[in-house]
């Protein structure tokens, strides 16, 4: 299978450069190019299996021209070593819960599966040691650290802002040692962004190191996610309840959100999607008026989401582009936004009410849910973290003092190792050359 760019500039790549590469040379997103269509016979019979077996027959769609069977049977084996399953709320509401992975938060599916392939295509060319720069606020870098750990042939680079990270979040990729550094930047996620960005961008130190990213623009992060739809979809059916199915999802680079839309066109039927947002609304923006206006990023509560010019949008027209792009996406997804005080209120309510304990981000997808589904309908919000990731702020909410998982206290007593840099790309530069 080859890969295109969305901005259609650059050549056609294989899996494993779209891999290798992350972002297409005219600063694309790859797509692939087909999308096969499974058979009904085949998604129907998901009811009666395993999310191994589900997960296997998905990934051969996307992979199988390029992987053997045996091989990516193994990855996808060997990255679902936990489930995602599907639990009742209130109603004709239900939860995905994406959060039982080792950082638990649904990014873990995708970093284990990349970490996998990009390993695979490693030993595979004999390629020389990848260098994965990852800029994070919290998630992600823990997800891609711990989906990498210990890959022969790979070496990640975490970039985080000092003192802004929350403790938590900050022991999930400063504790492993190993191939994983972490670096404590003296300045704000922007700048660590900018560092990461400048890095891919400089040709003496490309020259020199090969470098790749790990965030959703990668086809091997984001794609996989399109597993947990079919298997949540399976759930559904096997109690009753898969007819007139919406799915909500809490979005920021609307990478998860596009791996669903590309299940439905699988054939997956799913009757419509909810992008649900926090007070970085660009997108709800653009349903409402057509025009797409990308703006810098506010913080909020649900911080995963703080995104102002979400990446996959390019994505997301381009799986519309040929008929009237703004009516055919109003078509398949609707939007929502909530301020801070709303999620707060929604996780409040929700716990009093039903005693299920949202996280910020499971909040927004909750709320714009439950606004807009119907009596007939039945609806799926993604939980996209364990609220435990977000202790804080969730016993601020609650006056509580909520338990923290085995998993997560188990980070909290490694020792962190960080090494601590300036915000200038020279100094960054300088280190990456020495190492
Ligand atoms: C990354 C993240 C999101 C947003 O996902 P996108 O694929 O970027 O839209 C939502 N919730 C949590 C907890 C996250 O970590």
């Amino acid at each position: 299978m080859k890969y295109y760019s969305t901005n259609k500039q650059a050549p056609l790549a294989s899996l494993e450069e779209a891999v290798v590469r992350g972002l297409a040379g005219d600063k694309g997103l790859y797509m692939p190019e087909r999308i096969q269509r499974l058979d009904d016979s085949a998604i129907r019979n998901m009811k009666n299996q395993s999310f191994h077996e589900i997960a296997c027959t998905v990934a051969q769609a996307f992979f199988g021209e390029d992987v053997d069977k045996e091989t990516l049977d193994h990855i996808v084996c060997d990255t679902l070593s936990f489930d995602t399953p599907v639990v009742p709320v209130k109603g004709n509401i239900y939860s995905l819960e994406l959060f039982h992975g080792p950082t638990l938060a649904f990014k873990d599916v995708g970093a284990r599966f990349m970490a996998r392939l990009l390993g695979y295509f490693i030993r595979k060319e004999g390629l020389k040691q990848v260098n994965v720069l990852v800029a994070t606020s919290g998630d992600t870098g823990s997800a891609v650290a711990n989906g990498f750990l210990g890959v022969e042939g790979i070496h990640v680079y975490v970039l985080y802002p000092k003192g802004k990270v929350s403790p938590i979040q900050e022991c999930q990729f400063t504790t492993l040692g190993q191939n994983i550094t972490a670096l404590e930047i003296d300045g704000t996620f922007d700048d660590c962004q900018a560092l990461v960005k400048s890095a891919f961008m400089d040709k003496q130190l490309n020259a020199h190191l090969k470098l790749t990213s790990a965030n959703s623009i990668n086809v091997a992060r984001f794609l996989p996610q399109s597993f947990y739809y079919f298997h949540a979809y399976a759930q559904m059916d096997r109690m009753g309840k898969a007819d007139k199915l919406v799915i909500c999802v809490p979005s920021g680079n609307f990478g998860n959100i596009t791996a669903g839309l590309f299940a439905q066109q699988m054939g997956l039927p799913i009757t419509h999607f909810i992008a649900a947002n926090n007070r970085n609304d660009v997108f709800w923006e653009y349903l409402k008026t057509g025009i797409y206006t990308p703006r810098p990023s506010v913080q909020t509560i649900a911080n995963a989401m703080d995104v102002g010019a979400p990446s996959n949008f390019a994505r997301i027209l381009d799986l519309y582009e040929n008929n009237d792009v703004h009516q055919e996406i109003c078509h398949h997804i609707s939007g929502a936004r909530f301020t801070d005080e709303e999620i707060a209120d929604t996780i409040r309510r929700t716990y009093q009410e039903t005693g299920y304990l949202l996280d910020p981000h499971g909040a927004c997808g909750y709320q714009a849910l439950s606004d807009y589904l119907s009596g007939d309908e039945q609806g799926i919000f993604l939980e996209t973290a364990h609220p435990a990731k977000f202790k804080d702020t969730i016993d601020r909410i609650l006056h509580t003092d909520i338990p923290i998982p085995e998993k997560l206290q188990a980070f909290m007593q490694g020792k962190k190792q960080s090494i601590g840099l300036p915000k200038t790309f020279d100094d960054f530069k300088q280190f990456l050359l020495d190492r």
